[in-house]
C-alpha cells in the first residue's frame, strides 16, 4: 500500500541575510597590522537565511521575508534560497542599501574577530512584513531572530498572533526584550549566554536553567527551549520541565547550530510533532550541522536528521549526567501543540 506523502508544513521566516567573508590566518592583526598568507573563502551567512536553509533542508515550505542590496552579494543569496527551494518573492532588492557582510578573521587556534555591516538587513521594515501578511497568516509558524530592527520582529509577531500562528523567537544576538513582545512568543530559543542576558541568571547547571526558564516564562513567553551545546535542550512549558540531551557527535564548526536547531524545529513543530519530539527532531539535526564547517553549508537534508533519529543510541546522552544536568529520558512528558496553535494542551503526562 501506498502511503500518502505528508504535506510539506508552510514555515516563513522573517530575518537577515548577510554574506560571511572569511580568512582564515595564523593569527589575528592587531590594529594598524597587515598580515600576509591568508586563505580566502566566502559562506552564505545570516541568521535568518541559516534558518530559512535549515527549515527547507528539514522538511518545510518556507518562504523568507528579508531585504538585500543590489549587487552581487545580494542576487548570489537569492540564487541560493532558490536552490534550496526557499519561496524567496518577499526578498527585498533595496535600491541604495548595500547586501549585510560580515569580514571574518579566523586565526589557526580556532580565536575568531567579526566585524558586521547590517546594510540593507536594517531597513527590513515592517512594511516589508505588512506586504506578507496573507502569506504570515497561512503559514504554520513563523521564525525569527534579532539581526533585523525590534520593530519589524515585533510587527510579525503582531501579524502572526492575530492569525493564531505561533511564533519562535530565537533571541540572537543577545539582546534585552520588553515584554510586549516576548508576551507574544509561543516558544523562545535562547542559547545559554542568551538566556542569561534576559534574566541575569546564568544558566550553569539544571536548577538555573530552570530558574531562568521560569523568569522567561514568567513574562509571558508560553514556552522557553533553553539549547545547551553538546547537552541538548532544556524545555521549560506550562507543566514540563524537561532536559532533552544533545547527540554524541565529533564537532568540527559549532557556527550556525543554533540556527539549525531553530529551523528544523519550526518544521517538526509544523508537522504535528509533540514538543520533546521536536526538540529531539532539532537536536539531531543541529548535532549533524556541527560535524561540518560553515553555517548554511552545514545544514543537514531531512534523510540525514532521519537517519540519526533512528541510529541505534541515538538518544544517548552527550555528557555524562553528573555534572549537575540531570538527563532526560524515557517517559517524558509530552506536550502537544493542538494542532501547533495556542493554547497549549497536555496530552500525556506520565512520569516514570
Ligand atoms: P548557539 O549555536 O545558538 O550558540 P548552542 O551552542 O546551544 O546554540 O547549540 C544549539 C544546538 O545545537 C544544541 O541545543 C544542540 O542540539 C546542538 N549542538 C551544539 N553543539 C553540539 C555538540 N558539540 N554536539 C552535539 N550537538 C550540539
Amino acid at each position: 500500500m501506498k502511503t500518502k506523502p505528508i504535506a510539506k508544513p508552510r514555515i516563513l521566516v522573517v530575518g537577515s541575510s548577510n554574506t560571511d567573508m572569511i580568512i582564515k590566518l595564523d593569527r589575528i592583526p592587531q590594529p594598524g597590522e597587515t598580515i600576509l598568507g591568508g586563505e580566502f573563502v566566502t559562506a552564505a551567512g545570516g541568521k535568518g537565511a541559516n534558518q530559512a536553509v535549515a527549515a527547507a533542508r528539514a522538511g518545510g515550505d518556507v518562504t523568507f521575508i528579508a531585504r538585500v542590496g543590489r549587487d552581487m552579494f545580494g542576487e548570489k543569496a537569492v540564487t541560493g534560497f532558490v536552490q534550496d527551494g526557499i519561496h524567496a518573492q518577499y526578498v527585498t532588492r533595496d535600491p541604495a542599501a548595500p547586501s549585510g557582510v560580515a569580514l571574518i578573521f579566523v586565526a589557526k587556534d580556532g580565536e575568531n574577530s567579526i566585524a558586521v555591516a547590517s546594510g540593507a538587513n536594517g531597513l527590513l521594515s515592517t512594511a516589508d512584513v505588512k506586504n506578507a501578511k496573507r502569506c504570515i497568516a497561512g503559514a504554520r509558524a513563523v521564525v525569527m531572530q534579532l539581526e533585523t530592527p525590534q520593530a519589524t520582529v515585533q510587527a510579525a509577531a503582531e501579524l502572526a498572533c492575530r492569525a493564531k500562528v505561533p511564533v519562535i523567537l530565537n533571541p540572537a544576538p543577545a539582546r534585552k526584550l520588553p515584554g510586549k513582545l516576548l508576551m507574544l512568543v509561543s516558544i523562545l530559543t535562547p542559547n545559554e549566554t542568551e538566556a542569561e542576558l534576559l534574566t541575569g541568571i546564568a544558566v550553569r547547571n539544571e536548577e538555573s536553567a530552570v530558574r531562568a526558564a521560569e523568569a522567561l516564562l514568567a513574562r509571558g513567553v508560553a514556552t522557553v527551549i533553553i539549547t545547551l551545546g553538546a547537552r541538548g535542550a532544556f524545555v521549560a512549558a506550562a507543566s514540563t520541565r524537561e532536559l532533552i540531551p544533545g547527540f554524541q557527535v565529533k564537532p568540527v564548526d559549532t557556527t550556525g547550530a543554533g540556527d539549525v536547531f531553530n529551523g528544523a524545529l519550526a518544521v517538526a513543530l509544523g508537522e504535528g510533532r509533540t514538543l520533546i519530539e521536536a526538540v529531539r527532531f532539532a537536536n539531531a539535526a543541529a548535532a549533524i550541522s556541527v560535524t561540518r564547517l560553515g553555517a548554511q553549508p552545514s545544514a543537514p537534508a531531512r534523510n540525514e536528521i532521519e537517519a540519526l533519529l533512528a541510529s541505534p543510541g541515538a538518544f544517548a546522552p552527550a555528557l555524562s549526567p553528573d555534572d549537575g544536568w540531570g538527563v532526560g529520558g524515557p517517559g517524558v512528558q509530552a506536550i502537544s501543540l493542538g494542532g501547533f496553535g495556542l493554547p497549549m494542551e497536555t496530552t500525556a503526562g506520565e512520569k516514570p
